[in-house]
């Protein structure tokens, strides 16, 4: 059987797996290239696969890198199902149906290119197969001249329904991570074990050369990074990602002002569509949370809504935020910077001494928040150049990926050491460090992967 990189190699974004076996080509993940544009150039490149020739799709989870070339894949030809975890099922729809409409809206007021329909939106959310953690099932078609390959998903504590999948056929057992999970993530459970005997295993290495900060508990940072950006004065602009890191955002913040009475009277605003649609889903699958999760839940129904917080669904409800004065915290997309209504805020608040800018999650190199974060001013906002004069924070402690400590202690997990293991999913630096770092710890030297290059294994 062969192994194949279309997409997150000295990057990470654009994940794009094909397992070829006995003839059928299977893609695990699909995702789309981002950078310092919301859908890059790259993604309007013909696919390096045919298309036409792909049986199956099997999904890790929900982010956009990993599925927002679904739609252009069924475009361009290809007809067969696509199985994922039931959140991740539902996720897929809300995201995709959230990057159309931001493509749509580029399309229209900057002319950039469409990279599919709206009707290949919905051929993928019709193609969609669910299966639960744990349950294995079969992909292949029934041709008696077909091998079986039994397909398992395994909790990977990255985002919610997020998976790390296990194939077996041919007598082997091979694990590709899709992104691995932080450790104590609220609301999650954590990542499972390896299994025995994996034979191949394809890992992530976004965090892997760097070791989060474990001193604070998560609640206890959002607190700290709260008080002090409302000591400034200003208003506390938070580019989050609308999937998990809102989540834990809103389950904190209910925490601190629900159940501690702290930060009452700041007016809070979630100013994103997406992220007000996918606290939905997370409401719908109470049985995918972890114990505390769980228990919290039977003490207060609603895990993720507080008094002062404002749900702003339409255009014209996050206008209105402009008019609310004082200090306020606005929770908006994109987590990158990369578009979203976070823009139109970052118009108002980037210049203004007094207010904060939160980052809490990775930002990927060319993005406007990258660039920020490194301390790039004038930026370049909307068509507008903006000296960025606002206090510039970062909160890693969210992070929704595990670092190099977690990933290894996941790799160590193996019982038996797999006779192949390759890198992709990070910063071509970053996953060089990380392979030295196996190396290292196991003595093992992992495979770092090529684009388009085919490997037998
Ligand atoms: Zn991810």
């Amino acid at each position: 059987m062969k192994v194949s990189f279309h997409g997150a190699v000295g990057e990470v974004t654009g994940s794009c797996t094909m397992l070829e076996v006995d003839g059928q080509k299977i893609l695990i993940d699909c995702g789309l290239f981002q950078g310092s544009n919301f859908a890059e150039g790259k993604n309007f490149e013909d696919f390096s696969f045919n298309p036409k020739e792909i049986s199956a799709v099997i999904l890790t989870h929900a982010h956009l890198d990993h599925i927002g070339r679904l739609p252009k894949l069924i475009k361009n030809g290809f007809s067969g199902l696509i199985y994922a975890t039931p959140p991740t099922a539902d996720l897929v729809g809300l995201v995709l149906e959230d990057a159309y409409e931001i493509m749509e809206y580029n399309h229209k007021k900057f002319g950039t290119p469409l990279l599919y329909r709206l009707e290949d939106v919905n051929s993928v959310t019709a193609r969609m197969k669910t299966y639960h953690y744990e349950n294995t099932f079969n992909l292949g078609r029934g041709f008696f001249n077909r091998k079986k390959i039994n397909v398992t998903f395994h909790e990977a504590g990255h985002i919610f329904g997020s998976a790390f999948v296990e194939i077996n056929t041919e007598g082997k057992k091979l694990i590709f991570s899709g992104d691995i999970g932080n450790v104590n993530v609220p609301i999650l459970q954590d990542t499972s074990d390896l299994p025995e005997k994996v034979d191949f295993l394809l890992c992530e290495s976004t965090y892997g050369n760097r070791l989060h900060p474990t001193n604070l508990d998560r609640k206890t940072a959002i607190e700290i990074k709260i008080k002090e950006a409302m000591m400034r004065g200003g208003t506390l602009l938070i580019p989050a990602f609308s999937i998990e890191r809102t989540q834990e955002l809103l389950y904190a913040l209910n925490e601190l002002v629900d159940v501690e009475g702290k930060f009452k009277n700041i007016p809070i605003f979630l100013d994103s569509p997406l992220s007000i649609r996918a606290t939905r889903v997370f409401q719908r699958h109470t049985q995918y949370y972890d114990k505390e999760a769980f228990k919290y839940l039977s003490a207060d129904r609603n895990i993720f809504e507080f008094s002062n917080l404002t749900l702003c669904e339409s255009r014209e409800d996050s206008k209105k935020i402009n008019a609310v004065p004082g200090s306020k915290i606005i929770i908006a997309g994109a987590g990158m910077m990369n578009g979203g209504r976070i823009l139109h805020h970052a118009l108002r608040y980037l210049t203004d001494e007094k207010s904060t800018l939160l980052f809490v999650g990775f930002q990927a190199q060319g993005t406007l928040g990258r660039r920020i974060l490194l301390g790039e001013s004038p930026v370049r906002v909307l068509g507008e150049r903006l000296p960025v004069k606002c206090y510039v924070d970062s909160l890693d402690i969210l992070s929704a990926h595990g670092d190099q400590k977690k990933l290894i202690h996941w790799l160590g997990s193996a019982r038996k050491w797999p006779k192949h293991i390759f890198l992709n999913h990070g910063e071509t630096e970053v996953t060089r460090a990380f392979a030295e770092k196996i190396n290292e710890e196991f003595g093992i030297e992992p495979v770092l992967a090529a684009p388009h290059t085919e490997y037998e294994i």
